[in-house]
């Protein structure tokens, strides 16, 4: 279903209309062809991730690993698995590599100490976990993790060399009222603060409304909040940034809708729940661009 249907916004729609109007006309990039993202570190492919969150059990992740290892990846994409953390060394040790690279879902904001229950990017790096998932918003909304405490951990983690997937993203409040583009502005605001090296890290454009509802941004308002970020980056970060930045829509993204939302050209990649859990439509929403070109 697609967010403007059935959501009971029409009232509010058309002054969030006007408001996306005059900020997303203009995309750097040129009309959908090749994608245009430019090679980056050995990357600067299309980008999936797959966040497990909390779920899983030894069976669960041995069978989601054997089917992803079963599956066919085309060489262009970039594909990242996120395991809950007592998983990670697991799955690393299990999965195929270099198709697959697997990731955290959380880190600490600096090294460690006394902070009892979390992981540190030191550690991540030591057990040759190269990404992690870094302010997603049920870690924002349940854990309170603020911009500065993300941003934080961001700069730490890409410090000790371990990849970031940045979340950001608005309530359906926030969407309605128009005061999305501040608040994603901001949300960038936080990790410019912090991120040295723009090379390790991708941007996950996650509306709060969409994740886990069912509930999927049509391909149109990805594409409105993609040339906005990515206009973001370039007045703030510069036009090379702003080339080679991948930025994912997250957000109730399955195999059937896929297809479509990657062949908008500001949208870099997915980051996926729920259907990262079965083997078999994770490895077709990594194919998407396939899909597309048929
Ligand atoms: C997510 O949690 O990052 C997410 C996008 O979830 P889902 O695909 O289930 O909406």
């Amino acid at each position: 279903m697609a967010f403007a249907a059935g959501c009971g916004l029409s009232n509010r729609t058309s002054v969030f209309r006007q408001n996306v109007s005059s900020q997303t006309s203009i995309s750097l990039r040129p009309a959908k062809a090749p994608r245009q993202v430019v090679s980056m570190a050995g990357h600067g492919k299309f980008f999936v991730g797959g966040n497990w969150k909390c779920n899983g059990s030894k069976v669960m992740v041995d069978t989601l690993v054997a089917e992803l290892n079963a599956g066919t990846i085309p060489s262009d994409v970039e594909v990242v698995c996120a395991p809950p953390s007592l998983f990670l060394e697991r799955v690393n040790n299990s999965i195929r590599h270099p198709t697959y690279a697997v990731a955290a879902q959380n880190c600490w904001t600096g090294s460690g100490g006394a902070y009892t229950g979390e992981i540190t990017a030191d550690m991540l790096s030591d057990m040759d976990i190269p990404w992690v998932i870094l302010g997603h918003s049920e870690r924002r909304q349940l854990c309170g993790e603020t911009n500065e405490i993300v941003a934080e951990k961001a700069g730490y983690a890409i410090s000790k060399n371990v990849r970031v997937i940045g979340c950001i993203g608005e309530t359906l409040e926030e969407r309605e009222s128009g005061a999305l583009w501040n608040i994603l502005a901001t949300q960038m605001e936080a990790y410019k603060s912090t991120v040295t090296d723009w090379d390790k890290m991708v941007i996950a454009y996650e509306p709060i409304w969409a994740i886990g509802t069912g509930v999927v941004a049509t391909p149109e308002q990805a594409q409105e909040v993609h040339a906005f970020l990515r206009k973001w980056v370039s007045d703030n970060l510069g036009a090379n940034v702003a080339s080679k930045l991948r930025i994912l829509y997250g957000g109730s993204v399955n195999a059937d809708n896929c297809a479509d939302l990657s062949g908008r050209e500001d949208i870099d990649g997915f980051l996926v729940g729920g259907a990262s859990l079965k083997g078999e439509s994770f490895v077709q929403i990594c194919n998407a661009q396939t899909a597309m070109a048929k």
